[in-house]
């Protein structure tokens, strides 16, 4: 990743084609040199998202088929399928057993496993998973279909367990933590046992707010700022240890 190591902050989770305006999103990202996937929801989206950012230094584009969007967009797997080999990244793809979703869990389970084999099959891919209600089903689902020595993983979002988070680390996984976990007793928690080795950051905007507004992938530093204190670290170690950990998940 030599052309990143300019990066100051790391957003590894944020859906920029979201934001009213996509490219002023992707402008200011690069002038504030942020390393930020830009995730996407359905294939559909790929590419637009690809064209805006095959030349952006900092900002990369991921392809996905969002667990929510599964119920009518099952059948958008094979166009997800086609496109994959023009991509590095992958997401937002996983599972979600919240209320909402749980009626599609078998259709979700389907696409997902679909996804990992085909990650499996090309190799070198990097994947940000969405865990919600689902966490041990997305454990078993990558321990099976996406062996570590094929892909890397990255949980967003990370609600799951402390022991859930040893196992996921145990299967190489990394954890892109956001504001909102870090406001949580259980999410501080969670990111007080994380190998340090392993953490990401991530805003996951415009889903999660800051000061009232969508955050952006600036706002990354609101969250170094909260695992520095959850870890007990200066903050300048929490910055160099983030771009340390993208660069080896990247090598
Ligand atoms: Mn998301």
């Amino acid at each position: 990743m030599t052309e990143n190591v300019q990066a100051i902050g790391v957003d590894f989770h944020c859906h920029l084609d979201l934001y009213p305006d996509i490219e002023a999103a992707i402008a200011r990202t690069e002038a504030a040199r942020i390393y930020t996937l830009t995730v996407t929801t359905t294939p559909k989206a790929w590419a637009r998202n690809h064209e805006l950012t095959r030349h952006t230094r900092f900002v990369r584009a991921a392809l996905g088929l969002h667990p929510q969007l599964v119920a009518e967009r099952a059948g958008e797997l094979l166009l997800w399928e086609r496109l994959l080999s023009e991509t590095r990244y992958v997401g937002e793809v996983g599972l979600d057993a919240g209320p909402r979703f749980y009626k599609s869990l078998d259709a979700q389970e389907h696409v997902f496993r679909g996804v990992l084999e085909r990650c499996a099959e090309a190799g070198g891919k990097i994947l940000t998973v969405h865990s919600v209600r689902s966490v041990p089903a997305v454990l078993d689902m990558i321990e099976r279909y996406l062996p570590q020595d094929r892909g890397a993983v990255v949980l967003h979002w990370f609600s799951g367990s402390k022991s859930e988070a040893r196992r996921a680390a145990a299967l190489g996984c990394y954890f892109s933590v956001n504001a909102d976990m870090t406001r949580s007793d259980r999410g501080r928690a969670v990111v007080t046992e994380l190998p340090i080795d392993r953490i990401l950051t991530e805003t996951d905007g415009p889903f999660t707010q800051i000061d009232g507004r969508p955050s952006e992938p600036t706002d990354v530093r609101t969250t170094v700022a909260a695992i520095a204190d959850v870890r007990n670290l200066p903050v300048e170690a929490v910055t160099k240890l983030v771009i340390s950990n993208l660069r080896s998940l990247l090598a």
